[in-house]
This record gives C-alpha cells, structure tokens and sequence, in this order.
C-alpha cells in the first residue's frame, strides 16, 4: 500500500499522538512507584476478581454512544469506582488502565488506522490509570474505606470526594484532549451527561456493597440485572439518537425543497435573474420606502435593440445564449443592493435602491457601453448587440405604475431617437 507509511508516520507525529504518549507514560511510571510504595496491589485478593474487573470495565465502555449534539455517553464509571471501591485504589489503576487500553482496538475492525486505534488506547488508558490512582488515594486519605462495607456518616465525605474528583478530572482531561486535537472544545456542562455520570456514580456504590457484603448468587443476579438494565438504556438512547439523526436529515432535506420551490418561485428560468413576479414585490417596497422614509429609489427598464432580428438571422438558440449572457453582465456590472429582473423576453428591469436618478442614469450608460463593447464572435460571427435604457425616479405622488410609466415612455424615447442609448426622465 503505496502512501500508507507516511500516513502513518503523520498520524503517529501529530500532537494528540505525543499527548497520549506521554500520558500512558507518566500513569505507567506513576502506577508503578504507587505500586512499589504499597506492597501487593490486590492486597490479599483474587487475580480472579481483577480480571472480572477488567471484563465488566470493557463492558460498561462498550455501552457507550454519542448523541447528536456531539457528547459521549457511557456507563463506565459504574466498573470503574466500583472496582476502587472494591480493590483499592492501586489495583483499580492498573484495571481500570488495562480495560481502557483494551477496548479501542475493536476499532481495527472497522478500518481505523492502527495508530489512530494507538493514540486513544494509551490516552484513554493512561487517563484512566491516573484518575483511579488520584481519585482513589485522596479518598483513603478523606477516610474511605476499602472494601468499602457500609455507608456510614464518617465514609460519606470520602465517598463524595471521590465521586466529585473522578468526575471533574475526567472532565479537565477531556478539555485538555479537545484543545489539544484542536477540535470543538468539550463543554462538560452539559444536563443529560452530567445525570448519567452521577447515576453511574451512585450504581456504582451499590455495586461494590453488594459485592463486598453479599454471598455469590446475590452478586451475580445484581450484576445480570444491571447488564440487563445497561443494555436496554443503551439500546433506547441508540434509537433515540438514530430517530433524532433521521429527523435531522428530513428537516434538512425539507429545508432544501423549501429553498428550492421558493428559487424557482422568484427566478427566471432562462437566465436565473429574478423574474417579474419578484420584481414587483421590490418594486413595491422600494415605492413604500420613498413614501414612508423618503429614501431614493430608482429603475431602469432595458430593451435590446433589434431583438427579433438576432432569433431571425441566427437562431433562436442564439437568442437565448444572448440572453444569458446579457443578464450575466448586468450582474456583473450592478451592486448586490441593486434588483435585476427579467421583466419580459427582451425587457429587464434594474432597481436601484437609495439611488438618485443621476447615479442610475450613470450605471446605465456604463451597462450600454459594456454591452456595446462585447465579443459575440464565440457563439455568432458579426453579431452586436445594444440595449436602450428608460430610467426613472420615485417622485411625490408617483405609485408603482407611475414610475413604471415614466421609464417606459423614457425607452420608448430611446427607441425613437435611434436604439443604443440611455434616456432619463429629467424634464419631470
Ligand atoms: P426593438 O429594438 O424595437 O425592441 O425590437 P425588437 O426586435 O427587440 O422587439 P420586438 O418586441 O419586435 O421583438 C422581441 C423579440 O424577442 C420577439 C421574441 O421572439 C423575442 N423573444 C422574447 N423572449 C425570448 C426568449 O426567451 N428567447 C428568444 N430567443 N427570443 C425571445
Ligand atoms: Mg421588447
Ligand atoms: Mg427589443
């Protein structure tokens, strides 16, 4: 596979792969002098139970989803302060560590380039690792107790401690990871994620009661109810997110019909300027906005010039190539505050608002000349072709089919004073 190494060495160079890099290594370097300062991490305890640990850890991951507005939720923090709470803080380090740099490499399977599958199995578990070492240790330093066998007042304080700063250094990491990727900067504060972390907070105190004071049979039913009851809340947030996804899509695409309809609404086909019906409207609000706040409005009407000569001599094809690209000029030539409009088959319609009549007179002639001036030779050897331009202004007592009038009688003037020019309704 030809590019793959590269790709892979700029995978393993970026600055998040260096972040979790030296995160695993700190919690490796830190877990293990935690480990030579207290002797025999499982203090007494069955490997066995560490290894389910490390399985029940792997399974609350995997209960895991992400929501549409971009959070992660997942019941982890049910295996891992239970396991704490259970083996001690020491132990839950290399456990929880272990279950965290396990569970990303299913990824593979679904194509992620291994050091991308890398990257997140040494953050993620060099987080962890480092979490339940500091979270569990101020909890023994508050006066928890490991196993932990009874909610009693003195534990209480312990207990919140440790609830309270696996939450917020979970929380500062993932800030720290986001500013780091240079992606959307994680927001905590968000309500839902917030309510699941602490009810996994809370389950996970009964499950290490249960699992301290309770016989076998006690403990496996819990753990079957609560797998069972993980899996169904996992299983209906999925579908809640799928049915959020899909109502996303449908709105969008909606939406896009909507734009669409309302384009072809107030467009002209041909030459995609807005059409007569969008015209008017403006018309009629630039009239108001004379009347009402007496600021300038003024239009022009165009008409080219031998028209019918252009679709008799060459083709109508060609007719509506001229078309095009005279409404593609006017474009090009106008302000975007300025209204082109294909008014009829030949005719356009400029509206320039807050304009004074000299100014559209100015932009008109400019509109002629430019037209005047074009190459035709492309698409007809020999063809010209020019415009004749009325242009008006909003006066006191003029409607909208005043103005319209005073512009029409203007390039009807244009056209009897011999076609290529531009006339103005001065003498009103
Ligand atoms: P004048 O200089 O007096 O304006 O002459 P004219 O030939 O431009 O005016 P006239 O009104 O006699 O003809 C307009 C022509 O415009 C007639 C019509 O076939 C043509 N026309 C109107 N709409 C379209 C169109 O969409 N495509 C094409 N190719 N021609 C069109
Ligand atoms: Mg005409
Ligand atoms: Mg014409």
């Amino acid at each position: 596979m030809a590019g793959e190494t590269p790709r892979v060495r700029s995978l393993l160079g970026t600055a998040e792969f260096v972040y979790a890099a030296c995160l695993f290594a700190v919690a490796v370097v830190t877990v293990s002098v935690a480990t030579q300062a207290t002797g025999d991490p499982l203090a007494g305890q069955s490997p066995a139970l560490a290894l389910f640990f490390v399985l029940f850890g792997l399974f609350t991951i995997s209960t895991g989803y992400h929501t549409p507005s971009g959070a992660h939720v997942s019941f982890d923090r049910v295996a891992q302060i239970s396991c704490i709470l259970v083996l001690g803080p020491v132990a839950a380090a290399w456990v929880n560590g272990l279950a965290s740099l396990l569970y990303p490499w299913h990824r593979m399977a679904s194509g992620r380039p291994w050091p991308q599958v890398l990257g997140a199995s040494l953050h993620n578990a060099g987080l962890m690792a480092l979490l339940s070492l500091v979270a569990g240790s101020l909890y023994l330093w508050a006066g928890g107790q490991v196993p932990l066998l009874a909610l009693d007042a003195n534990v209480l304080p312990a207990l919140l401690l440790l609830l309270i700063t696996m939450q917020l250094l979970n929380d500062l990491a993932m800030l720290l990871d986001s500013w780091i990727s240079g992606g959307k900067l994680y927001w905590p504060f968000n309500g839902f994620v917030i309510s699941v972390e602490g009810a996994s907070a809370l389950t996970a105190l009964l499950v290490a009661l249960v699992f301290n004071r309770m016989e076998l049979p006690v403990v496996v039913l819990m753990l079957v109810v609560l797998a069972t009851g993980l899996l169904a809340l996992t299983q209906f947030a999925r579908m809640r997110t799928h049915l959020e996804e899909l109502v996303n899509e449908r709105t969008r695409r909606l939406r896009e019909q909507a734009d669409e309809l309302e384009r072809q609404a107030t467009r002209d086909q041909l030459t995609a300027l807005y059409n007569r019906r969008f015209a008017d409207r403006f018309l009629e609000e630039g009239v108001r906005d004379f009347v009402r706040q007496g600021r300038a409005f003024a239009i022009a009407l165009l008409d080219l010039d031998h028209f019918k000569r252009i679709n008799d001599h060459h083709s109508h094809q060609v007719g509506d190539e001229v078309l095009c690209r005279v409404a593609a000029l006017l474009l090009e030539n106008c302000r975007g505050t300025d209204m082109v409009a294909r008014f009829g088959g030949e005719e356009f319609l400029i509206c320039f608002p807050n304009t004074d009549l000299e100014r559209a007179a100015r932009a008109c002639e400019h509109l002629r000349a430019a037209l005047e001036h074009t190459d035709w030779s492309d698409i007809a050897p020999g063809l010209a072709v020019t415009l004749c331009a009325g242009v008006a202004q909003m006066r006191p007592g003029f409607d909208r089919s005043r103005l319209l009038r005073e512009a029409d009688q203007r390039l009807y003037a244009a056209k009897d004073a011999g076609r290529n020019r531009v006339e103005v309704d001065l003498a009103s």
